[in-house]
């Protein structure tokens, strides 16, 4: 079959930078087709990524809450356990009736929605082999490369989703891992090693680099692998796997020091991949139409989010740019703004980026050593939850904020936030950056109270002044 009309656009990919930039062409008047390979709306981060993992971080929160803090309130059980596959019910229940919603907004909006493989026939026509077993022929004038990421697999440790497994593995495992290692300590790996851990399992995590997360604040990340490790969260820093043997029961990893050395040995009843991931662009034939990339494989795109090939748009993780839901969803409304002749605009410097351990570690503008670098003379203003009433009230007062701002001007470069709900708590700082805002300006704004927000104020007054409670 072949869909006769011409598409002003159509957008490759369903995940959050295809699905918004698809609403929002609809929303400027523009007749649009969103084609998507999985069956369900969303991407990586509906079906396998951001949602799921929530999920579960907010399940196991609860259950370690229960074993750990509950009766510091004064309430007690007799017996409490884990219903694991209950727990994976809750998640796949929050994903199916989010993905379905989008569908909702795709009928309200009158996105056309093909579900199935897309690929390049020229740079103005799609050609669809569809998910019930046909194929389609899609026509665009403009068309949106937003085909997302996947799994970077590590040379010599094989995914299988069993024993040794990507995000994906770790998000449905069908029981708790009595020893769970983790290849890779960015926010991925945190985040599915403290779900499991906070379970039960006995979470050690292997890094290549002499420090996780290698983009937070170094003061806030000495802060926050301590907290780690108070939650029992082993890390083997330094460190690179050589080799994996499968053959047992449980999985043998070989390790060694990155600079070289003696070799050890790391056993795991599961092996979590998170060393990263990569764009995908498999089987579109980018190359049958001189798509651009670069040596990582992303796609190269201007100002605009147009590849070297008229027409022919990219964005979110296929492109150049934090791998992140938000970036992609930006990214997604400006591209069709651009294409329908509007002006676009992403800062890419203001984007905010949340790890969702607990505490969360949440973060906008520039790091401390990243000032440093650029050679500004600065301020730090920092106060510690501690001293915060609403968090000694809860019991859950571990974390900081810290604020740094230009010395001259006062204006705000960076802010770093360790804390329950840190994540929420940023985005007080995301306006007052993208505004130009000083730190007087929020130490100067009325903040609730109690509230965790008004940690943020205090540390405002102790960039520029003196904080009230400490
Ligand atoms: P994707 O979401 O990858 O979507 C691309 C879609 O395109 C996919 O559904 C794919 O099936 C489809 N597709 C690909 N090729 C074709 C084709 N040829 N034809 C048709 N369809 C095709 N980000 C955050 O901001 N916050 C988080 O908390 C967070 N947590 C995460 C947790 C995990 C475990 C993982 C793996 C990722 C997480 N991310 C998070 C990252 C986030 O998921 C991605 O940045 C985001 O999904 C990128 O959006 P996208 O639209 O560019 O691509």
């Amino acid at each position: 079959t072949t869909t006769a009309e011409e598409n002003d656009v159509v957008v490759i990919g369903g995940g959050p930078g295809g699905y918004v930039a698809a609403i929002k062409a609809a929303q400027l008047g523009l007749k649009t087709t969103c084609i998507e390979k999985r069956g369900a709306l969303g991407g990586t981060c509906l079906n396998v990524g951001c949602i799921p993992s929530k999920a579960l971080l907010h399940s196991s929160h609860m259950y370690y809450e229960a074993k750990h803090a509950f009766a510091n309130h004064g309430v007690k059980f007799t017996q409490l356990e884990i219903d694991l596959p209950a727990m994976m019910a809750q998640k796949d229940k929050a994903v199916f009736g989010l993905t379905r919603g989008i569908e909702g907004l795709f009928k309200k909006n009158k996105v056309t929605y093909v579900k199935g493989y897309g690929k390049f026939t020229s740079s103005s026509e799609v050609s669809v082999d569809t998910l019930d077993g046909g194929s389609t022929i899609v026509k665009g004038k403009n068309i949106i490369i937003a085909t997302g990421s996947d799994v970077k697999s590590l040379h010599g440790v094989p995914i299988d989703e069993k024993k040794i497994v990507s995000s994906t593995g770790a998000l449905s495992l069908p029981d708790i891992p009595k020893k769970l290692a983790v290849i890779g300590a960015g926010y991925i790996g945190l985040e599915m090693g403290s779900v499991w851990g906070r379970l039960g399992s006995e979470v050690t995590v292997v890094e290549f680099a002499s420090e996780i997360v290698p983009t937070m604040d170094g003061e806030v990340r000495k802060q926050f692998q301590r907290m780690l490790e108070k939650q029992k969260m082993k890390f083997l820093l330094k460190t690179k796997v050589v080799g994996v043997d499968t053959s047992g029961d449980c999985v043998k990893l070989t390790l060694e020091p990155a600079a070289g050395g003696e070799h050890t040995t790391l056993e795991a009843d599961v092996v979590l991949v998170s060393a990263g991931r990569v764009p995908f662009t498999e089987g579109l034939g980018l190359e049958k139409i001189g798509v651009q990339t670069d040596k990582a494989g992303r796609i190269i795109v201007d100002k605009k989010f147009m590849t070297n090939v008229p027409g022919v748009y990219a964005i979110g993780d296929a492109v150049p740019g934090p791998m992140l839901a938000h970036k992609a969803e930006e990214d997604g409304v400006a591209c069709v703004e651009f294409i329908a002749g509007k002006e676009g605009h992403v800062d890419y410097d203001m984007v905010p980026g949340v790890v969702y351990t607990h505490p969360e570690v949440a973060s906008v503008g520039k790091t401390e050593e990243q000032v440093k670098e650029i050679g500004v003379s600065y301020r730090v203003g920092k106060f510690p939850f501690m001293a915060n009433s609403r968090a000694k009230a809860i019991d859950d007062a571990e974390g900081i904020v810290k604020i740094i701002a230009e010395k001259e001007t006062d204006k705000i470069l960076g802010v770093h936030i360790m804390s329950p709900n840190a994540g929420e708590l940023i985005h007080e700082a995301v306006i007052a950056l993208q505004y130009g805002a000083s730190s007087e300006d929020i130490a100067r704004t009325c903040h609730a109270h109690p509230t965790m927000s008004e940690a943020v104020k205090e540390a405002a007054m102790a960039t520029y002044d003196k904080p009230i409670h400490m």
